[in-house]
C-alpha cells in the first residue's frame, strides 16, 4: 500500500456550522420551537430557490412522499411503477397507502428509471409513475410526462437527491408535479431530518391538511393573538410537520446552497479526470441536457479489468482510511420485497448487475484538496494491487 491517511476519511459526515448552531438556539430562545414562523420562511425560501409554484415542509421525504400518493387517491387495487435503484423508501410509502409497488429496470448509463420499461410495466391497474433523480441525474422527465399523459396517470419525483439540479433548464422542484425533497442528515441541503414537497399549489394544499392531522388551520395561527380557536378535523391525517428548529437549520443552508454546489462539482470534475482513463473503471454518467446536483459520486468497476470485486474494493478503501458507501441494494433484493413479490435478482438485470459493482466515494463541500487527493490516491493504489 502507497499512501495511508492517519485518519479515517468519513464517507459523508453532516455539514453544519456556526450559522446553523446560533440559530438553532435563537430559535430555541424565541419561544416558538414547533411548525411556525420560521417554517414559513423556508418555504417561502425554498420555493424561491427552486423557481416553484409552492413548497410545504415536512417531517422527510418519505413523509412528502407518502403524502404524494395520498392526495392522488392512490391506494388498494392500485399500481405504482417505481425504480429498484433506490431507496427502499421510495416504494415502502407505496406499501404504505395499500397500492402495489411495480418495479421498471433502469438505464445503463444515468441508472435512472428506463422510460421503455415504465411503458411495458404499465397495466390498466396503473396510477402513477414515482421517478427517482438516481445520485441527483434528472430522470428522463419529457419522456416519462409524455408517457404519464398519454396513461392518463400522475409522475410523482423522488428528489431526494437532486437539490439543487436541472433538467432542459428547468430547476428540479419547479413544476407541477409533486417533487418531494429530502433533507436528512447526508443530504445536499440538511435540517439534521426534514424534507420539502413542491408542486401544483392545490395539492400542496391538501397535503398540507393531511400531513397536520387532516385539521383546516394550523398550530401557529390557532394560538395566535385573537384568533379563534376553533378547527376541523376532515381527514385522520398524519403528523408530518417541520418544526421551526429544523427550518431555522434550512434557512441557513439554503444561503449556502450555491457555493456547496460549486464544490461538488468540483471535487466530482477532479474524479472524473483522476478515473476518467483508468480502463477498469466507469464514471457516472452526465448527459448534456442536465444539470446534476452531484449528490453521489457512484463509480462503476467494469467486469473482468480486476482481480476483486466491488466489496474487496471497498474493503481495501477501508483499509487506507477511506470510507465509501453502496447507493443501492436495488429494492427488489431486499427480503420483504422479494418475499411478499416472489423477484429474483435478474428480474430486473441492469439494477442487479449495476449493484454487484457499484460503490459512492466521499463526496461533500467540505472536502480539502488534499482528502479529494487521497481519496484518488487510494482508488487509484486498490486497483494498481488487483491486476486481473
Ligand atoms: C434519503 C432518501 C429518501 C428518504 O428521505 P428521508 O428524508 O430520510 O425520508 C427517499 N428516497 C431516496 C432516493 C433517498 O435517498
Amino acid at each position: 500500500m502507497k499512501t495511508i491517511r492517519k485518519e479515517f476519511l468519513p464517507f459523508s459526515p453532516p455539514s453544519i456550522g456556526d450559522e446553523e448552531i446560533e440559530a438553532v438556539v435563537e430559535t430555541l430562545k424565541s419561544k416558538w420551537i414547533t411548525t411556525g414562523p420560521r417554517t414559513k420562511q423556508f418555504e417561502a425560501a425554498f420555493r424561491d430557490h427552486v423557481g416553484g409554484q409552492g413548497a410545504i415542509a415536512l417531517s422527510s421525504c418519505t413523509a412528502a412522499l407518502h403524502l404524494s400518493l395520498l392526495v392522488h387517491d392512490i391506494g388498494p387495487g392500485d399500481e405504482v411503477i417505481t425504480t429498484p435503484m433506490t431507496f427502499a423508501a421510495s416504494a415502502n410509502v407505496i406499501e404504505h397507502v395499500g397500492a402495489t409497488p411495480v418495479f421498471a429496470d433502469v438505464e445503463a448509463d444515468t441508472l435512472n428509471i428506463s422510460p421503455a420499461a415504465v411503458e411495458a410495466a404499465i397495466t390498466d391497474r396503473t396510477r402513477a409513475i414515482l421517478a427517482v433523480h438516481y445520485a441527483g441525474h434528472p430522470a428522463e422527465l419529457d419522456t416519462l410526462q409524455e408517457i404519464a399523459t398519454r396513461a392518463g396517470i400522475v409522475l410523482i419525483e423522488d428528489a431526494a437527491h437532486s437539490f439543487p439540479a436541472a433538467y432542459k433548464g428547468r430547476a428540479i422542484g419547479s413544476g407541477a408535479n409533486l417533487a418531494a425533497f429530502s433533507f436528512y442528515a447526508t443530504k445536499n441541503l440538511t435540517t439534521a431530518e426534514g424534507g420539502m414537497l413542491t408542486g401544483d399549489p392545490a395539492l400542496l394544499k391538501r397535503a398540507a391538511v393531511l400531513g397536520l392531522h387532516g385539521m383546516v388551520g394550523d398550530a401557529w395561527r390557532r394560538y395566535e393573538a385573537g384568533s379563534p380557536w376553533f378547527y376541523e378535523v376532515v381527514a385522520p391525517g398524519y403528523k408530518y410537520n417541520m418544526t421551526d428548529i429544523q427550518s431555522s437549520i434550512g434557512l441557513v443552508q439554503l444561503r449556502g446552497m450555491d457555493e456547496k454546489h460549486a464544490r461538488r462539482y468540483e471535487v466530482a470534475s477532479r474524479y472524473n479526470e483522476a478515473f476518467g482513463s483508468v480502463g477498469c473503471f466507469e464514471l457516472p454518467a452526465v448527459r448534456a441536457e442536465v444539470e446534476t446536483s452531484w449528490h453521489l459520486y457512484p463509480l462503476r468497476l467494469v467486469p473482468g479489468m480486476l482481480g476483486i470485486d466491488r466489496d474487496e474494493f471497498v474493503r481495501q478503501m477501508a483499509k487506507r482510511n477511506i470510507g465509501t458507501s453502496v447507493h443501492f441494494i436495488p429494492v427488489h433484493m431486499h427480503p420483504f420485497y422479494a418475499n411478499k413479490y416472489g423477484y429474483k435478482p435478474e428480474d430486473f438485470p441492469v439494477a442487479a448487475s449495476n449493484f454487484q459493482r457499484i460503490f459512492s466515494l466521499p463526496l461533500h463541500p467540505h472536502l480539502t484538496d488534499e482528502e479529494v487527493q487521497d481519496v484518488i490516491d487510494a482508488v487509484l493504489d486498490v486497483a494498481s494491487s488487483n491486476p486481473a
